[in-house]
């Protein structure tokens, strides 16, 4: 990856002098979200600044053995205006792992209405926004968190890594790989994860910390969900699979308990794309799109339901209901196979 050193001299020069800092993630937030947010936040507070994280929702509950989560303010929980307060103290806002503002939904207003503060952008997704004063972005690196190695690494050298903030970007890392399965990645990838390993990091203990922490309701339920919900169209080759509350309420269902289970149509040879729907408080739809390959769901998530992402991994939102929502999929999918493009 090539960092662009005069932004690195400017992020310098911005924390220079002990600042407060707001660092934000978007909206129901993954490893890579919380982890590069609280990695870059160890690192400016052990440098003197003060730092609070804001997400606008509840992160999944498996991933609250991670160090920091404790003082991250969940935007939807706050009731007496705390997160108004900090940004409007802020002289600088980080966002961490989203290409538009947009992606913060109900905090948006918040950060763009009571702040002057100089905004920073770190984030991996395609089209980042320009609303920025200094922006990192780097669609081809495999996650934020790497970005976030490579920049504390360039701005304060790998001296800055503790066996916190490496096991917090170690997070990040598996999480938007599929613990290094998926593209991008590189031997500097893999020279980083050399550096955190040296720092202190424990893998093992991480990756069953991620991978083996869920209820036995959420082993069901991606049990009911494969068996029971999981449709093909085009010949098997392409996936799609729903839940609404209803089913989820059947199966104590808990923030996060769905994730991941958008990759797993993926693993049968033939199929090349998945999607997941899934009923959300708030009345919406939310659009999980996996794909293998050239199949590109970054466009069909920005063309059919609002959303983006990366190539292979993207999402969206649907307001009509799931029978609707369904077969506007079908149809999208009919009119992108016929212009070849799955
Ligand atoms: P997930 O399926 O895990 O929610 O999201 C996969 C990828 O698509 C993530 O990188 C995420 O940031 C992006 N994404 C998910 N939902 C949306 C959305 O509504 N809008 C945009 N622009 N990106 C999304
Ligand atoms: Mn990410």
């Amino acid at each position: 990856m090539n960092l662009d050193l005069s932004n690195i001299k400017a992020l310098r020069e911005l924390f220079e002098t002990p600042k407060k800092v707001v660092i934000l993630s978007h909206t129901n937030p993954d490893g890579d979200a919380i982890g590069s947010s609280l990695a870059l936040a160890e690192v400016l507070k052990a440098k003197g600044h003060t730092v609070n994280c804001i997400l606008p929702n509840r992160f999944p509950y498996y991933l609250k053995w991670m160090p920091g989560t404790d003082g991250i303010i969940i935007h939807s929980l706050d009731k007496i205006g705390i997160t108004q307060s900090v940004v409007e103290a802020a002289e600088v806002i980080v966002c961490a792992d989203m290409s538009t503002l947009t992606r913060l939904e109900s905090l948006t207003e918040v950060i763009t209405a009571n702040t002057m503060a100089k905004r920073v952008l770190i984030d991996h997704h395609l089209n980042p926004s320009e609303d920025f004063d200094l922006i990192f972005s780097s669609p081809d690196s495999s996650s934020t968190a790497y970005l976030v190695y490579e920049i504390i690494k360039a701005a304060f050298g790998t001296e800055a890594l503790t066996a916190t903030i490496g096991t917090l970007l170690y997070v990040g890392m598996i999480t938007d790989t599929g613990n290094f399965a998926f593209s991008n990645l590189t031997p500097q990838l893999f020279r980083a994860v050399a550096d955190l390993i040296e720092a202190g990091i424990d893998i093992p203990t991480i990756y069953n910390n991620v991978y083996n922490s869920f209820t036995e309701g959420r082993a069901r339920l991606f049990g009911y969900v494969i068996n029971k919900k999981m449709k093909t169209l085009l010949k098997g080759t392409v996936a799609y699979m729903s839940l609404t509350e209803d089913e989820m309420r059947r199966f104590w269902f808990q923030q996060g308990d769905s994730e991941g289970f958008v990759n797993y149509p993926l693993s049968i040879k033939k199929v090349k794309m998945s999607a997941m729907f899934s009923e959300q408080q708030g009345g919406f739809i939310r659009v999980s799109l996996r794909s293998h390959g050239k199949v590109d769901v970054n466009t069909f998530a920005r063309r059919y339901f609002n959303g983006g992402g990366h190539h292979n991994a993207a999402g969206g939102k649907s307001f009509m209901t799931m029978e609707d929502t369904i077969a506007h999929y079908i149809a999208s999918v009919e009119e992108y196979h016929n212009e070849g493009l799955v």
